[in-house]
């Protein structure tokens, strides 16, 4: 155990915009642990470990943190990132898939941040969690998913009166970004008010600079990553 190296959990980090938190976090140093669903076939670069565990699941969760906890004794950093979207019309969207969702962005932050709570006071630690713009704006049939990334912006904020001032909360609000290298029309970049789609870099580095001393002075806060989207005016094509 070596317990002078800075250590993050990172839920959802074996691909997407977790796994480059994750491998950020690595290239600075941190010993870094990523919890996902399942982890067959995915591969992680120098300095991540993947770990089998589904956050939504109370007892995995606490077997999650005992690990952390035996095999690193701290916990520095805590990225609340896992997530899915079930696109479906309410009519059809079953009481388990709605539970489904929820329970993966939302109710895994409770558990992983409870589990975690003394671990991180003690590092004086910071915990990020990852909304989206879909928590105050929506196309149809995601209410799952908008209703799970709008509590996450209140959880956010209700952790980090309860955690200060040991720890900072502070929550991340992606907009569209391109995670699998899809083919992006011109049409796609131009909408967005900085000329492009965001990368998984974009909100890697965002992640890192809240995970950091130098955000020292902020929680509680969300920041919209997003290119200008939701500040953009639409009344015609
Ligand atoms: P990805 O699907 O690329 O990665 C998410 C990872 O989380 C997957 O490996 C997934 O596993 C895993 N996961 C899902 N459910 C669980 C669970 N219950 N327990 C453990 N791991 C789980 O997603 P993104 O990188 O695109 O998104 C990451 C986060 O950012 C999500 O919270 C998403 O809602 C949010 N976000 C993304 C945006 C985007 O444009 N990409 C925009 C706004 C927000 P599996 O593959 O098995 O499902």
């Amino acid at each position: 155990m070596d317990e002078a190296r800075r250590v993050a959990l990172v839920s959802g980090g074996g691909r997407g915009i977790g796994a480059a938190i994750a491998a950020r976090l690595a290239v600075s140093g941190h010993a870094v642990i990523t919890a996902d669903r399942d982890i067959a076939g995915l591969t992680a670069p120098d300095g991540v470990r993947l770990v089998a565990c589904d956050v939504g699941d109370e007892a995995a969760v606490a077997a999650l943190l005992d690990r952390v906890r035996a095999e690193h004794g701290r916990l520095d950093a805590l990225v609340c990132n896992a997530g899915f979207m079930i696109r479906k019309p309410i009519g059809q969207l079953s009481l388990a898939e709605w539970r489904s969702v929820i329970d993966t962005h939302l109710t895994s932050i409770f558990l992983l941040v409870r589990a975690a709570e003394p671990l991180l006071r003690a590092a004086k630690g910071a915990v990020v969690t990852m909304a989206s713009t879909r928590a105050r704006m929506s196309e149809p049939d995601t209410e799952s998913y908008a209703a799970a990334k709008g509590g996450i912006v209140a959880l956010t904020h209700a952790l980090a009166m309860s955690l200060g001032p040991d720890v900072r909360v502070n929550c991340i609000s992606p907009g569209w970004i391109d995670t699998q290298g899809h083919a992006l029309s011109a049409r796609d970049h131009a909408q967005h008010p900085v000329g492009r789609v965001g990368t998984v870099d974009d909100i890697a580095a965002l992640a890192a600079f809240l995970l950091g001393a130098e955000s020292g002075f902020i929680t509680g806060a969300e920041f919209v990553a997003d290119g200008g989207m939701t500040r953009k005016m639409i009344y015609a094509e």
